[in-house]
């Protein structure tokens, strides 16, 4: 046994920080080629209107087809290079997808949106909006009001005026933006009167326990508030059921995603799925809501 000393110990440390940067590093390498060898996919879950009873668009939300793993969800994978400029080429990747998309759906249903996460490091960048009109002018027969983009309240944290004049720049071109997450970041009032928003989207984390915890169904209650006072759309995340869709609609949000109404599924289950949809369940449910 080789005796430890204070060097050795040194030495031991140096070789597991080592060790670590090289599985950062090997696992931001695995990401990149997966992007390279056309692993990823982008799901969409839909988006309801509960009170016109229709679909009114769809989230793309990443995944990574992975050979040995299986489906991979976008949390494992895109922290390791979102402070790399992996997430920039991914991002793009993401943009083109959708309007890829979109140039089939949009003869389905014109009416459709689809939104797309930003990631801040990508969103932030100078020529973010030169590049966006690029893809667009790539894909000429999309209408660039179909695309909506997600960024998280957080994103705008490092510079917010660089970042209201890239959200006016995309709301020229036809692109609206909703601020994700929206009541998670410490300085969500702040960033709604500087920011140029269309939609506040309601974080799941309130929504889900709104029903038990009157402290979050307050809050649900206040944004809904605050988007109207502020002349905004807003959309609640996380229903998962039908329950969830009704106190929603009676506080007058009628935009909502969430397991509820559907799990984010593969473009190719996308119009099947929505030919089969019936909003009657969410409408029987508030029918027979207790009062608040
Ligand atoms: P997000 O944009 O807030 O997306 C909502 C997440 O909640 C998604 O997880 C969705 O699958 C999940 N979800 C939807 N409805 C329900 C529900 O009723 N209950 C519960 N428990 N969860 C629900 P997902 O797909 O794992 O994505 C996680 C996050 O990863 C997203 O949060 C978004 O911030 C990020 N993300 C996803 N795709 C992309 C992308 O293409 N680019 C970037 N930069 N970020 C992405
Ligand atoms: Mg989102
Ligand atoms: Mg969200
Ligand atoms: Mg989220």
């Amino acid at each position: 046994q080789a005796k430890i000393t204070g060097r050795n110990r040194y030495h031991f440390f140096d070789a597991d920080l080592d060790e670590q940067v090289r599985t950062h590093h090997n696992r931001r390498t695995e990401v990149r080629a997966a992007l390279r060898d056309g692993e990823l996919r982008l799901y969409y879950q839909p988006k309801l209107d509960m009170r016109k009873g229709h679909i009114v668009g769809m989230e793309a939300l990443l995944r990574w087809q992975h050979p040995q793993r299986g489906i991979v969800g976008p949390m494992d994978f895109l922290p390791i290079v979102e402070h790399s400029d992996v997430i920039v080429d991914i991002g793009e990747w993401v943009i083109r997808e959708a309007l890829r998309q979109l140039q089939s759906w949009r003869v389905f249903d014109p009416r459709w949106v689809i939104s797309v996460n930003i990631a801040a490091r990508h969103f932030q960048r100078a020529d973010f909006v030169a590049r966006l009109k690029t893809m667009l002018s790539e894909f000429e027969d999309v209408p660039p009001h179909m695309l909506e983009l997600e960024i998280l309240e957080s994103s705008a944290l490092s510079d917010i005026s660089q970042v209201r004049a890239i959200m006016l720049d995309c709301q020229a071109l036809g692109i609206s933006f909703a601020l994700d997450d929206f009541g998670t970041g410490y300085s969500s009032m702040s960033y709604l009167k500087r920011l140029p928003a269309d939609i506040l989207k309601i974080d799941q984390s309130f929504v889900r326990n709104m029903l038990v915890d009157r402290d979050d169904l307050h809050l649900v209650s206040a944004v809904i508030g605050l988007a109207k006072a502020f002349g905004l759309g807003v959309i609640a995340e996380g229903v998962e059921t039908m329950e969830h869709g009704a106190m929603l609609m009676r506080l007058g949000c009628d935009l909502a995603q969430g397991y509820g109404i559907a799990r984010p599924m593969p473009a190719e289950d996308v119009l099947s799925w929505v030919a089969g949809f019936d909003a009657a369940p969410v409408w029987q449910a508030a029918a027979s809501l207790p009062p608040i």
